[in-house]
C-alpha cells in the first residue's frame, strides 16, 4: 500500500497481558500496520526466553481481527536501538502504552532521546483502559510465583503456560 502507516509497538511482554493486548487492539484503529517488536534483550532476566515469547504472541495475536479499518499484526524481534528497528521497518510511530506516572519519567526521557535520533518517527501513547492500568507483565508474575490468581491478568493459554513456566522456576530453586 502506498503512504501506508506502520507502527512499532516495543516490549518484553514477559508474558503477554490483557494490558498489552488493549494497547494493541486500541492501536490498530490508528494505522494500516502494527509491528509489535519483542525485545531479544530485556535487560531483566525474563521468565520466558524469548521464543517462548515470540510464539505467545504470534498465537495470541494470530486470534485478533484485523484488516477492514484495522491494522494488520505482525510479530517481530528487536535487537538493537528502537528508532533504528523502527526505520527498518518504515515506521512513522511507535506506539506505548501509560498507565500511571510512574510510567511517565522513563517514557518521557525515552520518546525525547528518540525524537532526537529519529525526528521523522513519533512516539503515540495510548492511555492504559481503566480496566488494565493495574497490570503489569512484572506483578502478574509475582502474583503467580506466590500463588496467587492471576487468570484475569493474561490470556488463558498465557496463564497455562505460566503455570508451567512456575513450577519449572520451583524446581530449579529446590
Ligand atoms: P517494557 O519492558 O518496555 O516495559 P512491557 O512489555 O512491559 O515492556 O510493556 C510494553 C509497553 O506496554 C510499555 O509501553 C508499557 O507501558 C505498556 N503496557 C504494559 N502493560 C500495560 C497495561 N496494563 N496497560 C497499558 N499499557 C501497558
Amino acid at each position: 500500500m502506498i503512504n501506508e502507516r506502520v507502527g512499532v509497538y516495543p516490549g518484553s511482554f514477559d508474558p503477554i497481558t490483557t494490558g498489552h493486548i488493549d494497547i494493541i487492539t486500541r492501536a490498530q484503529g490508528l494505522m494500516d500496520k502494527l509491528i509489535v517488536g519483542v525485545a531479544i534483550n530485556t535487560g531483566k532476566s525474563p521468565l520466558f526466553s524469548f521464543d517462548e515469547r515470540m510464539e505467545m504472541l504470534r498465537r495470541e495475536l494470530g486470534d485478533l481481527p484485523s484488516g477492514n479499518g484495522l491494522a494488520e499484526l505482525e510479530v517481530r524481534p528487536i535487537d538493537g536501538l528502537l528508532v533504528q528497528f523502527a526505520r527498518s521497518c518504515g515506521a512513522s510511530m511507535i506506539v506505548r502504552g501509560l498507565r500511571a506516572v510512574s510510567d511517565f519519567d522513563y517514557e518521557f526521557q525515552m520518546a525525547g532521546m528518540n525524537a532526537r535520533m529519529e525526528k521523522d518517527v513519533e512516539t503515540v501513547f495510548l492511555m492504559a483502559s481503566e480496566r488494565h492500568t493495574f497490570i503489569a507483565s512484572r506483578l502478574v508474575k509475582e502474583v503467580a510465583l506466590l500463588g496467587g490468581d492471576y487468570r484475569s491478568f493474561v490470556p488463558e493459554r498465557v496463564g497455562h503456560q505460566l503455570a508451567k513456566a512456575v513450577e519449572r522456576y520451583r524446581e530449579r530453586a529446590d
